[in-house]
């Protein structure tokens, strides 16, 4: 345990991801795989497209039929046919004919090209076609895009919507990935209360629980709120004590600081977990605890709102991410030009609640509004968090500064 230094920011999230470790591959019904990763390669057992055909309405025809047709000498092929999408054709075409086609359907033999129906015009059984065509024109080839046996996609790919569509196109409806961590979070306070209760003298809504199960929400995780406890040594081992045997991840709040009620971190230990670092040179979030028991971790998160939820996004999100197989773990980051001026005090990194968006060619950011740890308002009007280093004490407007774009 690192105890009683303050670690840089980098060295935190370095601690973080080394004694996070990817979890066990399990196998997932495809829908319900958005946002997994994927623990082994996919191999198409298909040719896709399944078939050639067509990619426009028109007409399958012989591209040596068309050859000197043009807008003053339509070409006359008889129509022997009709391929809707959906069906398959038994004919073949000859020369001199054409199939009036669909889109998606499959090409009959002797085709090999596909006339738009904007140049042709039919009449009688005989379509007059006004352009020529190429070989090749308008098709769709059979296993033009994947072939059977062709890694359709690779392990360690995140599956999103798209991915999704493209195996189930393949005819699969299984996968292997690494399987969602648990999550048990458990809020500290004397002083908490839930929003559907009443507010006796002296207490406070409790908004840790509802922001991080908000965030929790977007995450692949499967999150369980333990509850709300009371800065009691015995209730808040009891409840610990339980949720460390169900879960990968322990996320408690509050009780770890330097209070003379903050027992969080001491009830760590009796549990067994091992202490890896304790406050991190930041501004929110600087009392934050990481430790692990075995493969779950657990972070102590600051009891100030803006404290927790920072820490949420910058380490806990991350390490879940990390979990389920994630490459890229961290929030999204870019440079943004200062709208207006900074100013702090030197020694501990920043991070502040902002507003960052795009006019002209660059990105613009400014903060919205107070910044202390207990203040969700200007966390509730921000789209990002503005990344102040650690020395700075002024950043004048126009100044390049890194920004961490916020999930939606
Ligand atoms: P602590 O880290 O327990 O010393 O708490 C720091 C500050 O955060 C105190 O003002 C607490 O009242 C406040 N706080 C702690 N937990 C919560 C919570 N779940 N929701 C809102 N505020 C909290
Ligand atoms: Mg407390």
């Amino acid at each position: 345990m690192i105890e009683n230094i303050a670690i840089s920011v980098e060295e935190a999230k370095r601690l973080i991801i080394e004694n996070t470790k990817i979890l066990e591959p399990a196998e997932i019904p495809l829908t319900e795989a958005k946002g997994y990763v994927l623990a082994e390669d996919i191999i198409s057992p298909v040719n896709l497209p399944f078939f050639t055909n067509s990619a426009m309405d028109g007409y399958a025809v012989k591209s040596m039929d068309t050859k000197r047709a043009g807008e003053s000498n339509h070409v006359a092929l008889k129509v022997t046919g009709i391929v809707r999408a959906g069906d398959f054709p038994d004919f073949i075409l000859s020369d001199g004919e054409a199939a009036k086609i669909m889109t998606g359907a499959p090409v009959p033999k002797g085709a090999d090209s596909v006339v738009m129906v904007e140049y042709t015009e039919e009449e009688d059984g005989i379509v007059k076609v006004k352009r020529p065509v190429n070989p090749g024109e308008n098709l769709r080839y059979e296993g033009e895009e994947i072939k059977q046996g062709e890694i359709a996609l690779e392990s360690g790919t995140h599956l999103t919507s798209a991915s999704i569509g493209f195996v189930a196109e393949l005819g699969i409806n299984k996968i292997k990935a690494y399987r969602k961590p648990k999550i048990a979070l458990v809020v500290t306070g004397e002083e908490l209360v839930g929003t559907d209760e009443e507010l006796g003298p002296g207490k406070i809504r409790d908004t840790n629980s509802v922001t991080l199960q908000s965030a929790l929400s977007q995450e692949v995780v499967e999150s369980k709120f333990i509850g709300r406890v009371r800065d009691e040594v015995f209730d808040i081992e009891e409840k610990l004590k339980k949720a460390i045997l169900w879960c990968d991840v322990l996320l408690v709040t509050g009780g770890v600081s330097v209070g003379d009620y903050d027992y969080v971190k001491e009830i760590f230990k009796k549990l067994g977990i091992e202490g890896i670092f304790w406050r991190v040179s930041q501004r929110p979030g600087g009392p934050l605890f990481f430790g692990k028991r075995g493969n779950s971790v657990t972070f102590g998160l600051p009891g100030n709102p803006a404290s927790s939820l920072v820490c949420f996004y910058e380490y806990v999100r991350p390490a879940l991410r990390r979990m389920i197989g994630r490459r890229d773990l961290f929030l999204l980051e870019l440079e943004a030009l200062l709208s207006e001026e900074i100013k702090k005090s030197p020694g501990k990194t920043n991070f502040l609640r902002g507003y960052v968006e795009k006019k002209g060619g660059s990105f613009y950011v400014k903060s919205t509004g107070t910044q202390g740890s207990h203040i969700l308002k200007s966390f509730a009007l921000s789209n990002c968090l503005i990344v102040v280093p650690k020395d700075a004490t002024h950043l004048p407007p126009g100044s390049t500064v890194k920004v961490h774009l916020l999930p939606e």
